[in-house]
């Protein structure tokens, strides 16, 4: 008998055939990723697939029965699935999995659009927490919707094609940058500086107003291509993400840099083990929106619409919503920081997650004196390693960097406000937040196996 706590590396205990799986499995997430960039995107791809896995839509009037799958796609933003099991739910209450699919980026301003110098920009205004200088000198793709006069929604998506054309915030040369370089990392790149180039063409015509050629010519384009004009910018949901795919990283292809792990390496695994479990448990995964923005909104987890859909599931068997709410349990999938040895003293060794060595539990989160977070009992915590014990999962616990460093929250304290026993399970994440984020194999591999143990 061991004694003695060893962490494990997955890697390291895998033969070929788990190798195989693991590899095969982030095939699968890379595709969803390519598609999913913001929660609009990941709310059709997974509406696409669930679908295909024999999910109907959801009606707050139906009675639902055992057996029956269901999604609810909320506002188009936010995602439930739904699969009724045999057990009572009174008693066995719901398996619930909640990882959002929202991620920092640029969201455009109302009114984005002015000329200067021969260029065409659109101002954006940060949306998350983003570290500025990294979103300058990097293409930018341009994802979102717009609402014509009349409600005609024009979905625009452009700079993921090969093909497309990109956008390009742009930055100062080294060679003038003695004053921006003697600056606090926070401060050389202001957030009203983030202004993305759009165009460089300008309109030439006899009767043409020469003022605002470039910016009348993009119009034009736009006009064209979407028959949008300049007002309409403000009735739209446009934001700039990193242009491109997921990539491998390392000679081994071991890991992948991509935008938006947090927390779509969450929002993937969840999803698969709702559609690949047999269960008796009644179970529910949901994609979040606004996380990180503090979980507000109709389309947050700090809003009714997860109790609404709790209420409806009682409501079908003729049970107490209270219940239900009080015997359900909950996986909050998000994301932790992983240990990072360029930056050792961010963290604190013997507790932080690291790369590689499965599932990240994080009994509990916050800043400070774990201000702002869910702290999942002990009880619970017993009962989520018997669980993946059980069933060969491999995972860690840690904490969101040293104590005093800063800190975090995830959207389990909000599910746990509603009487349900919450624990954050997710994929420790080497630079978080950044426009390239990058995340172990293995470890999304050990978040699927996780979740798969939580519903059975
Ligand atoms: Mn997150
Ligand atoms: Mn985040």
């Amino acid at each position: 008998m061991d004694l003695k706590y060893k962490r494990k590396n997955v890697y390291e205990e895998a033969d070929g055939k788990k190798l195989e799986e693991i590899y095969d499995f982030a095939a699968g997430y890379k595709t969803f990723l390519d598609n999913s960039k913001t929660e609009r995107d990941a709310s059709v791809t997974a509406q696409k697939l669930a679908e295909e896995n024999g999910f109907k839509p959801f009606s707050f009037s139906e009675k639902l029965k055992a057996g029956d799958k269901r999604y609810f796609i909320n506002r188009h933003k936010n995602v439930f699935l739904i699969k009724v099991g045999t057990e009572d739910v009174s008693k066995d209450g719901i398996r619930i999995m909640v990882a959002h699919v929202d991620s920092p980026r640029l969201d455009l301003k109302p009114n984005p659009m002015y000329e200067e110098s021969g260029l065409c920009y659109f101002k954006t205004h940060y949306y998350g927490g983003i570290k500025k200088y990294q979103w300058t000198a990097i293409p930018l793709a341009l994802h979102g919707v717009v609402v014509l006069r009349g409600g005609k929604r024009v979905e625009i998506c452009v700079g993921e094609d090969e093909g497309d054309p990109v956008f390009y915030i742009t930055d100062l040369l080294p060679h003038l940058a003695a004053e921006q370089s003697a600056k606090p990392l926070s401060k050389a790149i202001e957030g009203e500086s983030l202004n993305a180039v759009v165009g460089g063409l300008p309109e030439v015509g006899e009767d043409e107003d020469k003022k605002d050629a470039v910016k009348s010519a993009v119009l034009n384009l736009l006009n064209k291509k979407y028959g949008l004009t300049e007002v309409d910018l403000q009735c739209s949901e446009l934001c700039f993400v990193p242009a491109g795919k997921a990539r491998d990283v390392g000679f081994d292809s071991a890991l992948i840099a991509a935008y938006g792990h947090d927390d779509k390496v969450c929002a993937y695994p969840e999803m698969k083990a709702i559609f690949d479990c047999d269960s008796a448990h009644t179970v529910i995964a949901v994609f979040a929106d606004k996380e990180e923005i503090g979980s507000v909104g109709n389309t947050g987890m700090q809003s009714k619409v997860i109790s609404d859909v709790i209420d409806t599931i009682a409501n079908s068997f003729k049970v107490n919503p209270i219940e239900v709410r009080y015997n359900s349990k909950c996986i909050s999938a998000d994301v932790t920081a992983a240990y990072d040895p360029a930056y050792a003293s961010a963290f604190e060794k013997r507790n932080t997650t690291f790369i590689n060595c499965g599932a990240a539990v994080s009994k509990y989160t916050g800043a400070r004196g774990k201000s702002s977070t869910n702290d999942a009992s002990a009880e619970f915590m017993g009962w989520i390693r018997d669980i993946f014990e059980d069933n060969g999962v491999y995972w860690q616990t840690g904490e969101l960097g040293a104590i005093d460093i800063g800190g975090g929250g995830t959207v389990a304290q909000f599910i746990s406000n509603l009487g349900i026993d919450t624990v954050d399970v997710g994929v420790p994440v080497l630079s978080m937040h950044a426009p390239y984020e990058l995340i172990s194999k293995a470890d999304i591999y050990a978040l699927y196996q996780a979740c798969l143990a939580f519903c059975k």
